[in-house]
């Protein structure tokens, strides 16, 4: 069995990848590792800071680790929140602020088109690798649904009638950015074994 950390300890994160990793990989979460410092993240690209939370766990833990970052890129808005999606209304990193900045930095923008990046880095046997999932979709003018977390109220994928939070977590991990990076990321471990 190879263990393997996930570098987050957002539980919604952890249960969308736990069924999609293979069962033969057991995977920690930061608290089961003992980590519970914040994992520095200064870099200026969502690779950057996939790479350097991945880089911080294998040094200063010695674990294998893969880490993902995330950012909603905007076009209207020359691609933010991107890399400060989490922090775009403050420090406090509230969803809802996050949510109310970005609606209202779109009231008189043409267009709503936007896309969720994910990256995800993975440390393993002293070798890097990264994969990137990208869905396309747009801003909603108001939220709807109670699922999921994040933006998610206010992203309705291309092709859908439904914002993230109003489907099924199962839909979200099939045409979701994190799903898709993380399919990638299966797709290479499965390689390995
Ligand atoms: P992180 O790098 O995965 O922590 O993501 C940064 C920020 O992007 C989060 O704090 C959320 O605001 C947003 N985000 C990431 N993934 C999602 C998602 O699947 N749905 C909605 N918002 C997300």
């Amino acid at each position: 069995m190879t263990h393997l950390v996930f570098a987050t300890n957002n539980l919604n994160k952890l249960k969308e990848v736990q069924v999609l990793i293979p069962k033969t990989i057991k995977l920690l979460s930061l608290k089961d590792i003992g980590c519970f410092e914040d994992i520095p993240e200064t870099k200026e690209t969502i690779e950057g800071n996939a790479f350097e939370k991945a880089q911080f766990v294998k040094t200063n833990y010695g674990y294998d680790c893969f880490a993902d970052d995330t950012g909603l890129e905007v076009d209207a808005l020359n691609g933010a929140p991107g890399v400060y999606s989490a922090r775009y209304a403050g420090p406090q990193r509230d969803a809802v602020n996050n949510m109310d900045l970005l609606l209202k930095n779109l009231k008189f923008a043409d267009s709503r088109s936007a896309q969720f990046k994910t990256v995800i880095a993975l440390s393993l046997n002293s070798k890097l690798s990264n994969f990137t999932g990208i869905c396309k979709g747009h801003i909603t003018r108001e939220k709807y649904g109670s699922k999921g977390f994040g933006y998610d109220p206010i992203f309705k994928p291309t092709g859908y009638d439904e914002t993230f939070a109003e489907m099924d977590l199962s839909i979200k991990n099939q045409i979701g950015h994190r799903g898709k990076a993380v399919k990638q990321l299966v797709n290479f471990l499965n390689t390995l074994s």
